[in-house]
C-alpha cells in the first residue's frame, strides 16, 4: 500500500488572503496521510493529520469517504496549530472518530488551552459542544501505533514547547514533521534531529524566513529556508517541503526561495496548499 499525504495549510502565524498567495496558499498549518490501496486492498479507514490550523476545514473534502476514523497529532499549542479545531464539523457533529495526541507544554494540555481560548467573550461555543466521538489524550513519550502506522516523537526546539513527530509506514517509508523549530539555536536539539531525520524519505520542516530577514528574527523559533535546506541535505533527506511561510511572502517570493534551494538540492521545494505526495 502506498500512502497519499495532501497539505493542507502551509502558512506559518496567521493566515492571510489575497490573488499573491494563490500558489503556496493561505490556510495555516495543516496535513493529512492515508494508505492508497492497491491490487485489492480494501479501501483506508483510518487517517493521520498532524497539526490543526485553518487548514483542518478542507479535511473531508481530502480524504476518501472511508476514513472513519483520525488520529490527529498536534505538534503545539500556538493558535496557528489548533485554531481549526474550533470550526471544524466533526469536532461537533459525531462524524468521525478523532483521537487528538498533544504533550504538555509549558506544563499545561490542549484541552486547557483549548478551555482558556473557547469561552465567552472571547469565542461563544465552549469546549463542552465537542462531540463523545472526539478524545484528548497526552502524547506519549514511547512509539505508539496508528493503525499500521508507528508514530515516534521528540522535543524541539521552539518557544513553549513543540514535539517533532516521524510517522513510520508498512511499505517502510517515513515522514518527519517538523512544525516550527529555530535551526542552530540549541546545537544539542539539532543533533537529535538530525539522527531523527536522517535518511527519512519525505521531510516537512520549517523555513521561515529569509537569511536576511533572520538576522531581526533570532530567537522567535523560526528557521531561514537555506538553514533548514542545508541540514535536510546533511541528514540524507531524500525529499524536503519547506513549511510554515511567512504571511508577508507572496508567491513570488516563494517561487524565487524555491528556485534556490532546488539548484542546490533537487529533492526540495517549498510546500503549496493543496499539494499531493506519495510515499
Ligand atoms: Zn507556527
Ligand atoms: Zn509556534
Amino acid at each position: 500500500m502506498k500512502n497519499k499525504i495532501c497539505l493542507l495549510g502551509l502558512r506559518g502565524s496567521i493566515p492571510v488572503s489575497g490573488k499573491e498567495f494563490s500558489e503556496f496558499g493561505c490556510a495555516t498549518s495543516c496535513m493529512v496521510v492515508y494508505g492508497v490501496p492497491e491490487n485489492g486492498e480494501p479501501e483506508p479507514t483510518q487517517a493521520i493529520v498532524i497539526d490543526a490550523g485553518t487548514g483542518i476545514l478542507n479535511l473531508r473534502k481530502n480524504m476518501p469517504a472511508s476514513i472513519k476514523k483520525v488520529t490527529v497529532l498536534i505538534s503545539h499549542i500556538h493558535l496557528d496549530h489548533i485554531q481549526g479545531l474550533l470550526m471544524l464539523p466533526e469536532m461537533f457533529n459525531g462524524q468521525l472518530e478523532m483521537d487528538i495526541y498533544c504533550g504538555m507544554h509549558c506544563g499545561e494540555s490542549l484541552e486547557k488551552g483549548l478551555k482558556d481560548m473557547m469561552r465567552p467573550p472571547v469565542w461563544p461555543v465552549t469546549p463542552e459542544y465537542f462531540a463523545k466521538t472526539v478524545h484528548f489524550l497526552e502524547l506519549p513519550s514511547e512509539d505508539f501505533m496508528a493503525g499500521d502506522v508507528k508514530i515516534s516523537s521528540m522535543p524541539g526546539a521552539h518557544p513553549n514547547d513543540i514535539n517533532i513527530f516521524r510517522l513510520t509506514f508498512p511499505n517502510g517509508t517515513t515522514l518527519v514533521h517538523v512544525g516550527d523549530y529555530e535551526v542552530g539555536e540549541y546545537k544539542e536539539i539539532d543533533e537529535k534531529l538530525k539522527a531523527f531525520a536522517h535518511d527519512t524519505s519525505l521531510l516537512l520542516m520549517d523555513g521561515m524566513y529569509t537569511m536576511d530577514e533572520y538576522k531581526s528574527q533570532r530567537g522567535f523559533g523560526h528557521s531561514p529556508w537555506e538553514l533548514t535546506a542545508e541540514l535536510a541535505e546533511k541528514v540524507g533527506v531524500q525529499r524536503l517541503r519547506i513549511i510554515h511561510h511567512a504571511p508577508t511572502h507572496s508567491d513570488e517570493a516563494l517561487r524565487k526561495a524555491e528556485e534556490y534551494i532546488k539548484g542546490r538540492y533537487p529533492g526540495a521545494g517549498m510546500g503549496r496548499e493543496g499539494e499531493i505526495l506519495e510515499l
